[in-house]
């Protein structure tokens, strides 16, 4: 078989056979591109046949290639990590317009927000929390291969960073939490990922407003806390912001002017 005849015989989009012929035989996605003619190894003709049926019935590209790119950073990605969408770079750039010397980031996933933050701040001390323990492993081994130095901590939203006087304070605090409605249809789209970085509760909410509640004893004075949320969502979230006696409180929208990022600060 040739390259065009592969990447024909898929069944799926032409940018992702070329991806994921690339892949599956090592060739760049240029020479896929530039040479239709080249015959296929039996072997890489075989592994792309996995990757198209697995496409197919409806996995991830990013699972299926183990990565995904994040504000210019490759990241390793497997099914225990929420793939990191496009929408919450919006995060990443509006941490990255205040000033700070200590960030969290709370559920960092893949790590991509911790890591993003960390490779523009090299100065600034950026500690990341995560509850799965599997998601965690990814994380590091993603700040291994980037080089970037990220205190990870494992525990649950604010839980390792202690209470009432022995609170442990930043100058801004950000999260991508789950935010997804137990129930909303457009989970099935989602099945190939973690459904505890995805859901929460009946109104998606039961994250942010643990986070919410819990962030005024670890802001420092003037500090922000921003987080990402679903479309429809912003008003309550600039509620619990406003109700946990937060100031400042703003909706920022994302590049498909779906609002998508709210933050207050003490
Ligand atoms: N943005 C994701 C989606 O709906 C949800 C991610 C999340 O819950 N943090 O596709």
């Amino acid at each position: 078989m040739t390259v065009a005849e592969a990447l024909r015989s898929g069944g799926i989009e032409p940018r992702e056979a070329r991806l994921l012929l690339a892949a599956a035989t090592g060739f760049s996605e240029a020479a896929v591109l530039a040479f239709p003619e080249r015959a296929l190894p039996a072997e890489a003709e075989a592994r792309f046949a996995d990757f198209t049926g697995r496409r197919r019935r409806g996995e991830p590209v990013a699972y299926i290639l183990g990565r995904q790119e994040f504000y210019g950073l490759p990241l390793t990605v497997n099914p225990s990590v929420l793939i990191p969408r496009p929408e919450t770079e919006l995060l990443v750039e509006l941490a990255l317009q205040r000033d700070f010397s200590s960030v969290v980031d709370l559920g960092t996933g893949s790590g991509a927000l911790a890591l993003a933050i960390k490779k523009h701040r090299p100065n600034a001390r950026v500690v990341a929390v995560e509850a799965s323990a599997a998601a965690l492993e990814v994380a590091k081994r993603n700040g291994i291969a980037l080089g970037l130095e990220i205190e990870w901590r494992h525990g649950l939203w604010f839980g390792p960073f202690g209470r009432e006087e022995k609170a442990e304070r930043f100058d801004l605090v950000v999260s991508n939490p789950p935010y997804v409605a137990a129930g909303d249809p457009h989970l099935a789209e989602l099945r190939f990922e973690p459904l505890k970085a995805l859901v929460s509760g009946t109104d998606g909410l039961d994250a942010i407003r643990e986070v919410v509640s819990a962030a005024p004893a670890h802001l420092a004075d003037g500090a922000w806390l921003l987080l990402e949320h679903g479309i429809g969502q912003d008003l309550a979230v600039r509620n619990l912001l406003g109700q946990a006696g937060l100031e400042e409180v703003r909706t920022w929208p994302d590049l498909a002017g779906i609002p998508r990022v709210s933050g207050a600060r003490r």
